[in-house]
């Protein structure tokens, strides 16, 4: 069975090696996620080489650390009661054991006596009873540990407008010269938002996942999913800034609003937690999975079950599994809905198609991969390769719900249609179809000079080879057209490097 649903893992201490990466992509991750938040730049830089060499294929998204306050990299992390006391500081400069730093330069100003606030996924609560220069004292609601680099949640608390800080720009100037595929935004709060961080990035850049976990993001919700490329459900905080009793609903709303924008979903946290500790799950968890599947996510991600937890791989395996007995049986209730984009009607006609036809696969011949995430968000039950010359674009495309993004080792043309034979001879040469295969390509092409033309063209493979003579490069004396130039075995090889 192919694999439809996305997973994306993230990486931490329990999984940066080459070896745990591949076992990762073994067992059925597709992205890899790093939390920019966690760890240094230093640890980072490395794990990116790593997952780079043990699987170049697979799209990095690195979540920059934003809006979310946090505390500190505690030496002592302190264990309270019920009703204790502790002590949060934003003084960074604070190096003993009795306080907690907090990383907010200016918290001890915006809160007040009686304010409530959260930590650790909304996991702790406490009350604020006094403030005296920068500490700020509160009264724990129920007992726990309050650990290093952990979130602090505020919920209704105003924080003005949103600004890009220092710290914002060196990590944004990070992910750029790491060449990462996409960057995590915590609490996107509106469309310019979205574009003050996609000025950062730049335009050969990352592109910008969304994470909706605030009030503020639920109220500009469509504009957000029009400005983005992915949006992210991040159930941990969304549950605390908004309401733990209706996250599940919001969850619901957030997928709907992007399904109709064919923006890729990934829905975030929790979804195995239990098997951070266990090697199996709770039956929740797997109707958790099961119902993000039928709401139409495009992925699923896992946080702490594969940074820190004892079993990263089986984690995984099980959300493929249950993927891949959801993934069969979905009659998605919500499609994307034309935005006056001719790209949305060639998707509908493609659906179609692929519903009423033994279509066996479809091919997207795209540069940008915007036809391929169009496709993909008519949910069809076929493989889709997406082709394009573009290395970045095809390793982008991972994300997108059935894509396999395939490199051209040769540039497209705009004088003609005959990259379009061209790319799915590729395909054939690669093994990647076979003669058996009725395919269905989508492409855009440039017939006459100029002339842009928007195609689906349905073939059975077997008749092109006949057709258009493809010999197989083993054997090939005189290989025709484009592929003359890359048709030897070895560099078909580097380009799927
Ligand atoms: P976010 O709001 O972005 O989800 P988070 O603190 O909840 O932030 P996750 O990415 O959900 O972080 O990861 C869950 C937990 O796994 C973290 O709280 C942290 O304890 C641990 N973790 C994740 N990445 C790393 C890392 N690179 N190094 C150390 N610990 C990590
Ligand atoms: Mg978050
Ligand atoms: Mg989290």
């Amino acid at each position: 069975m192919h694999a439809l649903t996305r997973i994306v893992a993230t990486i931490g201490p329990a999984t940066a090696t080459a070896d745990a990466v591949r076992r990762l992509v073994a067992s059925g991750m597709n992205v890899a996620r790093l939390n920019g938040s966690h760890n240094t730049l230093a640890w980072h830089a490395a794990t990116i080489q790593t997952i780079r060499q043990a699987a170049p294929q697979v799209p990095i998204l690195l979540d920059v650390p934003g809006k979310k306050i946090r505390t500190a990299m505690l030496d002592h992390e302190p264990q309270f009661d019920a009703g204790d006391t502790i002590v949060l500081t934003t003084d960074a400069t604070y190096q003993g054991s009795d306080k907690v730093v907090v990383k907010h330069p200016t918290l001890h100003e915006l809160v007040a006596p009686g304010q409530r606030l959260f930590a650790d996924d909304g996991t702790l609560e406490f009350e604020v009873t006094a403030v005296q220069g920068k500490d700020i004292f509160c009264r724990a609601g129920n007992a726990g540990t309050l650990r290093s680099r952990k979130g602090i949640n505020l919920p209704g608390l105003d924080f003005g407008a949103v600004s890009l800080t220092a710290d914002d720009h060196a990590m944004m100037a990070f992910a750029r010269d790491q060449g990462v595929d996409f960057v995590g935004i915590s609490f996107v709060e509106s469309a310019c938002h979205v574009a003050m961080i996609r000025k950062a990035a730049g335009p050969k850049g990352p592109r910008i996942v969304a994470k909706i976990e605030s009030a503020r993001g639920i109220e500009n919700l469509e504009d957000v999913v029009a400005a983005c490329d992915a949006v992210m459900i991040d159930r941990g905080d969304l549950a605390v800034e908004t309401d733990l009793a209706s996250v599940t609903l919001q969850q619901k709303r957030i997928l709907e609003a992007a399904i109709r924008a064919a923006k890729p979903v990934i829905v975030a946290t929790e979804m195995l937690h239990s098997m951070i500790e266990n090697p199996y799950p709770t039956k929740a968890e797997v109707a958790d999975i099961t119902n993000a599947i039928l709401d139409g996510c495009a992925a699923m991600m896992l946080s702490g079950e594969t940074a820190v937890g004892k079993f990263p791989d089986k984690a995984v395996g099980l959300m493929r599994r249950v993927a891949a007995e959801v993934e069969p049986v979905l009659e998605p209730a919500r499609m994307p809905q034309p935005q006056g984009d001719s790209t949305f009607s060639v998707g509908e006609a493609i659906n179609l198609l692929c519903r009423t036809m033994p279509i066996t696969k479809i091919v997207a011949v795209t540069r940008t991969g915007h036809a391929a995430r169009v496709i993909s968000a008519y949910y069809p039950r076929q493989p889709i390769l997406a082709v394009s010359d573009d290395p970045g674009a095809a390793r982008r495309i991972a994300l997108y719900r059935g894509v396999e993004g395939v490199t051209l080792p040769f540039r497209f043309t705009r004088q003609s249609a005959d990259h379009i034979a061209d790319a799915i001879e590729y395909l054939w040469q690669t093994d990647r179809v076979s003669d058996a295969d009725l395919i269905l390509a989508a492409a855009v092409s440039y017939p006459r000079q100029g002339n842009r033309l928007n195609s689906i063209q349905i073939h059975k493979i077997g008749d092109l080879v006949e057709v258009l003579g493809w010999v197989r490069w083993s054997d090939a004396s005189a290989p025709k057209g484009i592929l003359k130039a890359i048709a030897r075995p070895q560099s078909a090889e580097t380009a799927h490097a």
